[in-house]
């Protein structure tokens, strides 16, 4: 693993839930300049849809696609769960990685990885602006590290969840929204057949969002904590002020 420093690191429990959750903002970012690493917490086996190390490869291609770099942690997918060591491995690559800016995925339940993910995210986050982890037996996992505090922790809506209608702000994707799709078209084997519907599901929902702020596509997101401006006029126009 390398210890280059990236502007924004975004953990997903499974390859193709980054790109569907918040993969126009991705895009948008790497376009202004910003490297971004993509951190898949299990690699999506055994997979339903396609064939052992399909999912990999497909993720490799949508991570180019995005522009993105990308790795996959070992958690066991379908047990994924909030416990010290996933959140240490986290605030490992916090440390490591440096980033200002972490994004997961908000999960309430329907699916317990992508609850778990962000419960692990949250915490490791804490855990990375922490001093003396050595004075712990678990403090091994973070040798070499300092402690990194980052700016925000924000959350993109996780697809399996009833779409927000309250948020704390939108990223218009409308310009980019065809780069989104085809990172998400290259998981071919998941979206195909009876399932290529979801993509028009999740496009329904990006235009929803993109309605209520007043734009054709949009990613909703929560914040972690309150947001900060020092300069109001960063607010775009929205629907009715
Ligand atoms: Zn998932």
């Amino acid at each position: 693993m390398s210890s280059r420093h990236y502007d924004a690191v975004a953990f997903g429990a499974h390859p193709d839930d980054l790109e569907v959750a918040i993969g126009g903002t991705i895009v948008k970012l790497v376009r202004k300049g910003l490297s971004v690493l993509f951190v898949d917490l299990a690699d999506g086996e055994p997979s339903r849809y396609g064939t052992r190390g399909e999912r990999h490869a497909q993720a490799e291609k949508a991570a180019k696609i995005l522009g993105v770099n990308r790795v996959t942690l070992t958690l066991q997918d379908r047990l994924i769960t909030d416990v010290i060591e996933p959140r240490l491995e986290i605030a490992r690559l916090i440390r490591e990685h440096r980033p200002r800016m972490v994004i997961t995925t908000a999960g309430e339940g329907v699916h317990p990885d992508h609850k778990a993910v962000t419960d692990i995210v949250i915490n490791g986050v804490f855990y990375a602006r922490l001093p003396k982890w050595d004075e712990l037996a678990v403090g091994d996992r973070l040798k070499d590290t300092g402690p990194h505090e980052i700016d925000r922790l924000f959350f993109g809506h996780c697809r399996m969840e009833t779409a927000w209608d309250r948020f704390d702000f939108a990223v218009d994707v409308s310009d980019v929204y065809d780069v989104k799709m085809a990172a998400i078209r290259a998981y071919e084997s998941v979206f195909s057949g009876d399932r290529a519907s979801l993509l028009d599901k999740y496009a329904a929902e990006d235009r929803y969002v993109g309605s209520l702020v007043g734009v054709e596509y949009a990613e909703a997101f929560r914040s972690r904590s309150p947001l900060l401006v020092a300069d109001p006029e960063v607010f775009l126009k929205t629907r009715y002020g």
